[in-house]
């Protein structure tokens, strides 16, 4: 890149007030695309005020732990929009994904990715794909909370709530009645994890008792993902959990042609980030090759979704123009169908060269304005809550389950109240009754549970968690059993 701006402000002729936006170049290729997008955003009189900050490697080498410094944070606290480049995290521990710290302190519940096939301009296997992912940001595996516990084990949390599901099910649903959608699928493994996916399936329900006019599907994850990349024409708005919508909106993308031509927006209610799909592309930077499509679909949804959606519609059809003339990318390149291969700033020189253009074979998708974010769900009323038992689990590896369950029980006695009523290892029962062939590691559930019909104190727990400590059964963890309105809101343990 050379020393001039990356973007010169137009010079205002209608009432548009200049948009001010946190810009981050980012690393690898992301300087340059990021240049070829500004090029063209400026030529089409985008009406912007730029801060340019620095995030991601250097900030990291700097001694930044996230990636973003003060400066980032105070620009976006002002602009509360950010148009990022790629970022290339450092290797080795210690360094947290920018993506992750932006999407959680920040607040964007909700990841839109629209993946549309682009054939055969862009050739793929699946001419009709054409479907917008919708990905949870926030909960999820993603909660990133990990723990060793034995020497054997180690766990990460997964936390669904009903109001985090709440707010990206809705806003998909919202997307899309905006979209003229009228298909909505959802993808979970409630079958197996029947109270976290549970809960997402069970509102995913509800909400689309509000929207009568749109169809509706669930599938449990596994098939919906194998369909998803076998006939992906089946599918037409998918709203997932973080984990799942993490996996399979780069399996979207990826089967529309490149992940090179896809952009992303995370909106949350008081803040977007937008950005191309893609990685830093370390093997390509700086050599002017890289395409730059990714980051301008995500620009051009900033656009859209910030009141200048006409200039986003005028560079959504130069793009899409300037892809059906053949004016290619190397990433997408191919000798019998493409015209001319151009590098990155001659693909930015190409779109703006067709601004005041329309396509001929797609129509403009990108531009539409996203919905407005529904307002915060109203919260439950609190539930009437019991307590049942209490799950401990303890770090052991002195023997056979029976072993364990007579040193529990011997340890137990001066605990009343709550009695021993399975051992499971790995969520498999080992007792009573357990099989020999169960393989057993070191991290084994008691489970303890009151008399039938009667609730206990939490109090009571202090008290056996000492009585076991004191028995050289440590307990690792714990974790309350409770009935919500008469509903046990645990699972009974396989095989019991
Ligand atoms: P990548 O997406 O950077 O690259 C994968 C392949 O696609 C490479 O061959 C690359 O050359 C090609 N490619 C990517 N973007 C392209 C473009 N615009 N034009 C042409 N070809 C393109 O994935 P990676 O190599 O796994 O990751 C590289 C770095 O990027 C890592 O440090 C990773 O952590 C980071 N990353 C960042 C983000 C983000 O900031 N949102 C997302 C994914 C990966």
């Amino acid at each position: 890149m050379d020393g001039s701006p990356l973007f010169t402000p137009a010079l205002s002729t209608n009432a548009v007030a200049p948009l001010p936006v946190t810009i981050a170049p980012g690393d690898g290729i992301g300087p340059e695309i990021m240049q070829a997008t500004l090029a063209i955003l400026n030529a089409a009189g985008a009406k912007l005020a730029p801060e340019m900050v620095t995030i991601g490697e250097r900030s990291y080498l700097s001694g930044e732990p996230t990636g973003i410094g003060p400066e980032a944070w105070e620009s976006l606290a002002r602009t509360k929009l950010l148009l990022k480049g790629p970022i290339t995290t450092p290797q080795g521990g210690g360094y947290k994904s920018v993506n992750v710290t932006l999407r959680k302190t920040l607040g964007l519940f909700a990841n839109i990715r629209p993946c549309r096939a682009l054939h055969p301009v862009v050739p793929t296997r699946h001419p009709d794909l054409d479907v917008i992912i919708i990905r949870e940001n926030e909960e999820d595996l993603y909660a990133g909370i990990e723990h060793q516990q034995t020497d054997e084990v180690v766990q990460c949390l997964k936390l669904i709530s009903r109001p985090g599901t709440e707010r990206i099910v809705r806003y998909g649903f919202e997307v899309a009645a905006a979209a003229g959608i009228d298909k909505v699928s959802c993808f979970t493994k409630d079958n197996i994890m029947k109270l976290t996916d549970g809960l997402f399936h069970r509102v995913f329900d509800e909400v689309s008792a509000l929207y009568p006019g749109i169809k509706t599907e669930h599938l449990i994850v596994d098939i919906g993902a194998a369909r998803l990349a076998d006939q992906p024409g089946r599918f037409k708005l998918v709203i997932l959990p973080n984990l799942y919508g993490d996996i399979l909106s780069d399996v979207a993308a990826e089967i529309a042609g490149s992940v090179g031509l896809a952009g992303s927006a995370n909106i949350g209610s008081s803040g977007a980030l937008f950005e191309a799909i893609h990685g830093s592309a370390p093997d390509i930077a700086g050599q002017d090759i890289a395409n730059p499509s990714g980051l301008l679909c995500a620009a051009i949804m900033m656009l859209a979704q910030n009141g200048q959606a006409e200039t986003a519609a005028q560079i959504e059809a130069a793009w899409l123009r300037t892809l059906e003339e053949g004016i290619h990318t190397l990433d997408i390149f191919a000798a019998d169908r493409s015209k001319a291969c151009v590098g990155t700033q001659g693909f930015a020189d190409a779109v703006i060269a067709r601004l005041g253009q329309q396509p001929h074979q797609f129509d403009l998708r990108l531009s539409h304005p996203l919905p407005a974010v529904p307002p915060p769900p109203a919260r439950l009323p609190k539930a009437d809550k019991q307590m049942d038992g209490v799950d401990l689990f303890v770090h052991w590896s002195g023997g056979t389950p029976d072993d364990l369950a007579n040193a529990v029980q011997r340890a137990a006695t001066a605990s009343p109240g709550l009695s021993l009523s399975v051992i499971t290892n790995r969520g498999v029962k080992v007792w009573p009754n357990g099989r020999d062939e169960t393989f057993c590691t070191d991290h084994w559930r008691c489970r303890f549970m009151a008399a039938p019909g009667v609730s206990v104190s939490p109090a009571l727990v202090p008290g056996l968690m000492y009585a076991l400590a004191k028995a050289g059964l440590p307990a690792i963890k714990m974790e309350m059993l409770y009935r919500f309105d008469g509903t046990a809101g645990y699972t009974a343990a396989q095989g019991q």
